[in-house]
């Protein structure tokens, strides 16, 4: 028997076998992790390795988590006197040291260390652009093979340390982000390698919640609050996955963090949603003409974790959430803002969460003493190119109606070449 097990969140059957961390048991329901230890522990190794919620056991590779720090700058600026910066990137002087300069390498790095320990010897990961970072980033460092799948339109924004630019990266010439992952399912379907699983995968939730892990063993307790921009929604779900851990070990505080999510405006179904208080996405917000129109398109997933049993409605029921639309302005207003507070600089995506924190003070839904935390998803990227090579990738395109034989042919030139 393993230090945990999972559990559907429907009908509450558990499982002892971790390979089902990749599926599902009940249809459009998500699979949960529970940890027999239900005291947080956080003296078990380096870096994220030293928590123990975490679906591995003898992680084979080094990984480092992000940098919690209480900050003056910011709080000056917003009235706040507990606010908690979780910063994932690069900002080596204050020992943040994410070269992928985004918070998916911990999710990267525990759905590697997880499916190695099942016995999966690759993995075919889909991605709207800093996922595939990481992936290509953590496949380069440890030697587990990974084959990427990015639309397009995310290509332009996409870049690699020099170490990862021989990982084999597959462009959806005619797709979007939605198509990619059928192309990256099909692709698993030829291979034998599966496809890493999206939202359902457990170690991706639990990987992303290390920011909490990070920002409670460094607190003390539970922030009252948390920010976050949202895409797929999958870090936000494993965020709340991890503060329900804390309220049973009972030490970090009896309340669940309030999650305060926000999207980028014109593209922001699911705030869309929960304003009109709707389980279901409406079609009319998911239409790809207005992805167009965001300044970030690592949000742009039309297949949010959000109606599913335990995905982001389910989190914001649970925690009184609240959703912010932030506008291009708003954003780039943000990162300006953040830049001068902090002295370092943040991706457009965690300059949305700066613009929700703003909204949200100004809207008086803060006390000023309450604990917040707000979740920097990037940063650093400009910092980082300042010192380190960095790469363009180099695609192989593709097209979403690319046929099961010529996946086997793409497959085999990938492996003679790799
Ligand atoms: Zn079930």
């Amino acid at each position: 028997m393993g230090h945990f097990s999972i559990t559907c969140r429907n009908c509450g059957k558990s499982f002892e076998n971790a390979y089902c961390a990749f599926g599902e048991h009940c249809k459009d329901a998500l699979l949960v992790t529970r940890y027999r230890e239900k005291p947080f522990a956080d003296d078990r190794g380096e870096g994220i390795w030293r928590f123990n919620w975490l679906p591995v056991h003898t992680p084979y590779f080094e990984q480092s988590g992000p940098l919690v720090y209480k900050t003056e700058g910011l709080c000056e600026d917003l009235g706040l006197e507990n606010l908690y910066i979780a910063f994932n990137g690069y900002w080596p002087e204050r020992g943040a040291e994410l070269q992928t300069c985004t918070f998916k390498e911990f999710e990267a790095a525990v759905v590697l260390q997880n499916a190695y320990e099942n016995g999966i010897r690759g993995l075919i990961v889909a991605s709207a652009g800093n996922t595939a970072r990481a992936f290509s980033h953590l496949s380069a460092t440890t030697g587990f093979p990974v084959i990427l799948v990015v639309p397009r339109m995310c290509l332009m924004e996409m870049w690699y340390l020099e170490s990862a630019s021989s990982i084999p990266t597959l462009v959806v010439s005619d797709g979007d982000y939605a198509d990619t992952i059928d192309v990256a399912k099909r692709i698993a379907a030829v291979s034998e390698l599966p496809f890493e699983g999206g939202v359902k995968n457990i170690a991706k939730r639990d990987g992303l919640g290390v920011v909490l892990l990070e920002a409670v063993s460094r607190i003390g307790k539970l922030p009252d609050h948390y920010f976050q921009a949202v895409g797929s929604g999958t870090g936000a779900i494993g965020v709340w996955e991890m503060a329900e851990r804390f309220l049973q070990d009972g030490r970090f505080g009896s309340r669940l963090p309030v999650l305060h999510l926000a999207q980028n405006l014109p593209f922001a179904p699911m705030v869309k949603a929960w304003e009109r208080g709707s389980r279901e996405l409406f079609a009319e917000d998911l239409r790809p003409d207005l992805i167009g129109e965001i300044t970030t398109r690592v949000l742009s997933t039309r297949y949010p974790a959000y109606s599913v049993k335990g995905g982001v409605y389910d989190a914001l029921a649970a925690t009184a959430g609240k959703m912010y639309g932030i506008n291009n302005d708003a954003v780039f207003a943000a990162i300006t803002t953040f830049a001068e507070a902090e002295g370092i600089d943040i991706v457009p995506a965690a300059g949305v969460a700066v613009a929700a924190l703003r909204k949200a003070v100004n809207a008086r839904l803060i006390q000023k003493k309450e604990t917040v935390l707000l979740n920097i998803t990037g940063g650093g990227e400009e910092r980082l190119s300042t010192e380190k090579k960095t790469h363009d990738v180099e695609p192989r395109f593709i097209s979403k109606r690319i046929s099961a034989n010529e996946i086997e042919e793409l497959l085999c030139h990938i492996l003679k070449t790799n």
